[in-house]
């Protein structure tokens, strides 16, 4: 008998899988956030190309995200992709901010991996290309973490603090010492285009989605031109988002509050009413009436605004529109060209 199937039944061998893009060479995407970046984009963008000619094997796109630079970054920017295809610009109305622009980076970027990177060469660009090697040895999610930077002091105390509080406050592992320079798999960028919340701390929604995570350690450079784009306000804000974003600690605390003051006020009223019982000859009148009800009342307010928090932690929770869960794989059943429906 002949085992060989025959030419009708036998599929021919896809060279690509449905979806996947049809060249052998992966795809970056690089995002590129730039903000008043003119006296550094272009030195930026030199290294970056110059680190990615040593690798001829991968294939690239650059989308660099014009955060409504008041400066002469976006007409450098168009000459940039003027003279290169593999370079988008997405030129924003005003300055919506550092993680606005990353997550619209991440809308429109198509690669089989996207690195988030600063342009101001602190986060070497040399650097993408170590989180690229991590990425093709399985990971889907590679964090570059800091082993040194060369920030101001004040700087490196305050977000080294933040991390440490932030990560025994958050219900997720954020990683330490990390920023928002990190790579992620096609999976993961898909995945992440579901989470719409408008203050956003971007490192934290990628470190709270599960996947294969793993970290690159680096050297912060100093920043090649310019001045820090983070003034205090601008990071007291992201520091906030990150921590009401990914903690109920600071609700948990008003309803503990709540409990340890309601149980003192009633201590204080039995001591009130002990002494107006016991100690008439001390005890002014009207004053035990006074502190029972001023007891009573503390007590019970510091209690329900705990109780109104956790509700408004859920609506919150609500309003952020999470996806409830993220599927890497669906394994077994009939393959999709062989079920009935039509
Ligand atoms: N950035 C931005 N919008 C802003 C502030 C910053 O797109 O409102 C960009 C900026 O151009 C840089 C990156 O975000 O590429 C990080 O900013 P910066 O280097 O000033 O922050 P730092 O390294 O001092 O924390
Ligand atoms: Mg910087």
């Amino acid at each position: 008998q002949d085992i060989r199937p025959s030419a009708h039944t036998a599929a021919p061998v896809p060279l690509t899988l449905p979806g996947q893009r049809p060249s052998r060479r992966p795809l970056i995407s690089y995002v590129l956030p730039v903000y008043n970046e003119q006296d550094g984009i272009t030195a930026f963008h030199t290294e970056l190309t110059a680190a990615l000619a040593q690798r001829p094997e991968l294939d690239y796109e650059l989308v660099y995200v014009n955060d409504g630079s008041a400066d002469g970054s976006l007409g450098i920017l168009k000459d940039l992709a003027k003279n290169d295809e593999r370079v988008r610009v997405v030129d924003f109305a005003r300055n919506f901010g550092h993680q606005i622009a990353i997550t619209a980076g991440l809308d429109i970027a198509e690669g089989d991996a996207v690195i988030v990177m600063d342009t101001d060469l602190q986060d070497p660009p040399r650097v993408s290309l170590e989180l690229v090697d991590a990425w093709r040895e399985g990971a889907e999610i590679v964090h570059a973490r800091r082993r040194t930077r060369q920030d101001s002091a004040f700087k490196r105390a305050t977000a080294s603090l933040y991390y440490r509080v932030l990560r025994s406050c958050a219900e997720v592992d954020i990683p330490l010492d990390t920023g928002d320079f990190r790579l992620i798999d096609r999976r993961v960028a898909d995945e992440l285009r579901k989470y719409r919340e408008r203050s956003r701390f971007v490192r934290g929604i990628i470190a709270s989605m599960g996947f294969t995570q793993t970290e690159v350690k680096f050297d912060r450079d100093e920043r090649f031109a310019g001045e820090t784009k983070y003034p205090l306000k601008k990071m007291a804000k992201l520091a906030i988002d990150g921590m009401t974003s990914f903690s109920t600690v600071p609700l948990k605390m008003i309803t503990r509050l709540g409990f340890a003051v309601l149980a003192l006020s009633l201590l204080g009223i039995l001591y009130a009413l002990g002494m107006k019982f016991f100690r008439p000859d001390i005890t002014v009148s009207g004053w035990t009436m006074l502190m029972c009800v001023v007891l009573f009342l503390g007590g019970t307010q510091m209690l329900s605004l705990g109780v109104l928090g956790t509700y408004i932690g859920r609506i919150y929770s609500e309003a952020q529109g999470r996806p409830l869960y993220l599927v890497r794989e669906v394994t077994g059943g009939r393959p999709q060209d062989e079920r009935g429906d039509t």
